[in-house]
């Protein structure tokens, strides 16, 4: 056994992980699951914990529902001063023997571990005073059925954090199993890893909605694999409704975001697709993101984490969907402008716009679908 196990360094901290997880091309599940590819995930964590903490006035106490080895915990437990007590969860012993070393290369005493199933585990920590000011839920596929016990885990006040890995699902290939894992179906667009995020944060919001909890998107990612996203949690109800609906033209490009549904295209009346019910509220919270790009000079992270969050920034307080250019050059029929151009002719417009830290060519803007072809026209 032991040479099939090495140590591996993330960011600042030692893991004990499975050989074959950092050689073979998908990481094998046995004796347990590492994904050494899910690195920015896991800075991006870091960063956002971090940052959360600072200004957290109560507990530095972090649960970690599927924990796996532990590779989340243990960077939490190593990379950020002060944290009072880790508490890893998964139902592989294996996995848990791993985390148990890796806490010990790393020196670590502030730390437990539990071997429950996930809502068990959830709910031993559901009372006011064994809640955790951080919880996160990172399962293979959907988290839809551990989110409300996440929620009841999490402190008033405090952070859920939530990975979804089910990307056939959010990306409307089976829309049965959408509809009912997240209460919502997507559309296939340019831009649908922003209707997969909002469907996420939607399922969420109908969960909170029935337990008189408020929460709030402050940071959200993605990449190849997966979709994440950071929630401030209240424990009161919410009075704004954020649930709704975005719909899309296929045939002019024309989008949509409304509380109710809107079928037919008001710029060339053509039917609309229409996905949701879904979220429609913001992504990111800008005073949240301004301190996340302050912790990324403390803290060992991917120098790509800095320049995301600055997009973020950017593109908070833009309306939901983004456009990319190549869909703008197929619509004009004319050759695509650079990204920085592009933006430059819509601001000069009088309209606002910026990048967006969902898509490498992507940009946020309020002009209209009529609007953006006849200023983006070569
Ligand atoms: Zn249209």
């Amino acid at each position: 056994m032991s040479s099939d196990i090495i140590e591996t360094v993330e960011g600042k901290t030692k893991i004990r992980v499975p050989n074959r997880s950092l050689t073979d091309k998908v990481p094998p599940m046995e004796p347990a699951f590492f994904n050494p590819k899910a690195k920015l995930n896991r800075d991006f964590s870091i960063i956002a914990y971090s940052a959360f903490w600072k200004k957290f006035d109560g507990p530095k106490i972090f649960l970690d529902g599927l924990t796996g080895i532990g590779a989340r915990a243990i960077r939490v437990a190593t990379e950020i001063n002060n944290v009072e007590k880790v508490i890893v969860n998964d139902v592989n012993p294996n996995a848990l023997d791993l985390a148990r070393e890796s806490f010990k290369i790393n020196k670590l005493k502030n730390f437990e571990v539990s071997e429950n199933e996930v809502c068990r585990f959830f709910s031993l920590h559901s009372k006011k005073n064994s809640r955790g000011s951080i919880v996160d839920v990172d399962p293979f596929g959907s988290p839809s059925k551990y989110i409300d016990c996440a929620i009841r885990a999490t402190m008033h006040g405090g952070l859920m954090s939530v990975t979804a890995t089910d990307l056939q699902v959010l990306h409307g290939l089976f829309n049965k199993a959408a509809r009912r894992r997240y209460h919502g179906i997507p559309i296939k667009t340019k831009f649908s890893n922003e209707i997969a995020i909002r469907l996420v944060l939607g399922c969420v919001n109908v969960i909170a909605n029935r337990l008189d909890i408020t929460m709030t998107p402050l940071f959200v990612d993605n990449a190849m694999h997966y979709y994440r996203a950071y929630i401030k949690i209240l424990t009161r109800p919410d009075q704004d409704e954020k649930l709704g609906y975005i719909s899309y033209c296929k045939h002019c490009g024309a989008r949509n975001v409304e509380n109710m549904i809107v079928s037919q295209c008001d710029n060339c009346n053509d039917k609309l697709q229409v996905g949701g019910p879904l979220w429609i509220g913001k992504l990111f919270d800008k005073e949240f993101i301004s301190m996340m790009k302050n912790e990324v000079k403390e803290l060992q992270v991917d120098k790509k984490c800095e320049k995301i969050l600055e997009k973020c920034i950017d593109e908070e307080g833009l309306p939901p969907t983004y456009y990319t250019l190549d869909e703008i050059a197929s619509i004009t029929k004319s050759a695509p402008f650079a990204l920085d151009k592009a933006i430059k002719k819509l601001q000069n417009s009088g309209y606002n716009a910026s990048k967006t830290s969902l898509n490498p060519t992507g940009f946020r803007t309020n002009a209209k679908i009529n609007e953006i072809c006849s200023i983006l026209k070569n």
